[in-house]
């Protein structure tokens, strides 16, 4: 059975998208992500970011995570992060969601819907 728990979420807001009103946990490792492509010289990656167990998350992504909906899910995540820094460029919002999402894949913890 997957472990993700519904509880009201430490965090104040939606791992995903910065929905207000996370009510889901989705379990995942502790990790560190960084920017790499195949063939790249490992030691020049470029470090993204720290993540800290498990994601909040709001009922929309909630469900698009149990539905394996993962393009719709970094669209969302996009989208929100463009209403929120509108100064950055969307192909850099979309690399770096991108990169976010691939790592949370890789090392959620809720068995029954690895990729
Ligand atoms: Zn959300």
């Amino acid at each position: 059975m997957a472990e993700y728990e519904v509880r009201v979420a430490e965090h104040p807001v939606c791992d995903f998208c910065s929905d207000l009103e996370p009510r889901y946990l989705e379990d995942c490792e502790t990790y560190e992500a960084y920017l790499w492509s195949p063939g790249m010289d490992p030691s020049k990656s470029e470090y993204i970011g720290h993540s800290e167990g498990a994601w909040a998350a709001c009922e929309v992504c909630h469900q698009l995570v149990q539905a394996r909906k993962w393009h719709q899910l970094e669209r969302r995540a996009v989208e929100a992060m463009q209403r929120k820094h509108p100064d950055i460029p969307k192909n850099r919002i979309q690399k770096g969601v991108a990169i976010i999402h691939d790592t949370f894949r890789r090392h959620k913890r809720i068995e029954d819907i690895n990729p």
